[in-house]
């Protein structure tokens, strides 16, 4: 009796993949100079492990299009391709460009994605711990400007013309995000819905864990050796960010410069500062909270939390003020 009932319960689960328990599946793979995870509750491994092939194959395809690093990126080569000129660009690359402009415009060029050359000119720092001279700073600024970026055309088919050559796009702030959201969407349309695609500091989540109200996330301090603030997120359908000089830094003569530029000087950002935002997409959250870096130390804290509300978004903004953490929050 009881073999017969508990072979119809089997037969029941294997008919009616709903009523299998869903299991947690993760993956890793390095992509865009970081270690890309997914992690998504499945109750058919095969198709879930089909699902994530498809995923981190589309955050390559990104990468081929969005990378400053590969020589061969769609956007290195419209680098050389489209000066004075109207070039046809791929739909992914419009979609991070129009985003990057919108944030440039909101931020008075505190967020510009033209300035590759003088990003190029701290990444070379970081490696060899030489501040770079004041006239190459000055030179690479003369190269820089989201004014001198033109995209038209229509959505369909969309186009890009640069001002002048020497120009060097980087996209290192919204292009994880862009990716992550990606990713997940790859889930989602295979039928993965209970998914999150993490790319380091930039995490998109879709639908909650079973029997959960949101997948937990904890945002730390940024910097664990003094006091800390610990926050516990949970999220669902949302995507979060953080940005800080945690780990891309160079010390110079007692001074720390993070990876973030600020525009007006061409120098890497120099007060202590984390910033944490939750958007509803990864494009959104992963450029405003670098944005939200800049504009905190050109203009104060008070401003970056205004940028990210104004976007609709949340974030919290970690600062070092004497030596001591302050966290301030956008109304929850
Ligand atoms: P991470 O790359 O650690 O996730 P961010 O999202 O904050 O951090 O992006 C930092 C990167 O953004 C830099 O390494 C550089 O490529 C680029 N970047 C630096 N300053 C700016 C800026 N003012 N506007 C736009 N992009 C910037
Ligand atoms: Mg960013």
């Amino acid at each position: 009796m009881w073999s017969t009932i508990s072979a119809l319960a089997v037969l029941a689960l294997w008919l009616c993949p709903s009523l299998r328990a869903a299991g947690r599946i993760e993956a890793l793979e390095p992509h865009m100079g970081t270690m890309f995870r997914i992690v998504l509750y499945a109750d058919d491994p095969v198709r879930a492990h089909a699902a994530i092939r498809a995923a981190f194959d589309r955050v390559a395809d990104l990468d081929n299009k969005l990378s400053d690093y590969l020589a061969d990126s769609e956007l290195n080569r419209v680098c050389t391709t489209a000066i004075g000129r109207d070039v046809a660009i791929s739909g992914d690359l419009y979609t991070v460009l129009v985003a990057s402009q919108s944030l440039a415009d909101r931020t008075d060029g505190a967020f510009d994605v033209t300035l590759g050359p003088v990003i190029r000119l701290w990444r070379t720092a970081r490696q060899t711990g030489w501040q770079p001279a004041a006239d190459e700073i000055t030179s690479a600024l003369q190269r820089t400007g989201y004014r001198r970026l033109h995209l038209a055309g229509t959505a369909a088919h969309p186009t890009i013309r640069l001002d002048f050559a020497g120009m060097q796009l980087d996209l290192g702030a919204i292009a994880k995000g862009y990716a992550a959201d990606e990713g997940l969407r790859i889930l989602r349309d295979r039928g993965f819905p209970q998914a999150l695609v993490a790319a380091s500091g930039d995490i998109a989540f879709g639908d909650a864990p079973p029997d959960k109200p949101g997948w937990e996330t904890g945002v730390d301090s940024i910097d664990a050796s003094r006091e800390s603030f610990t926050d516990v997120l949970r999220l669902h359908n949302a995507a979060v960010s953080t940005s800080g000089d945690t780990e891309q830094y160079v010390e110079i003569d007692g001074v720390r410069y993070s990876h973030i530029v600020n525009p007006k000087t061409g120098q890497g950002l120099t007060h202590r500062i984390g910033v944490t935002v939750v958007a509803a997409k990864g494009i959104d959250s992963d450029g405003l909270s670098t944005a939200a870096s800049v504009i905190a130390e050109q203009v104060g804290v008070p401003a970056a939390l205004a940028l990210i509300e104004k976007a609709g978004a949340r974030g919290i903004v970690v600062v070092d003020v004497d030596g001591q953490w302050k966290k301030y929050e956008t109304p929850r």
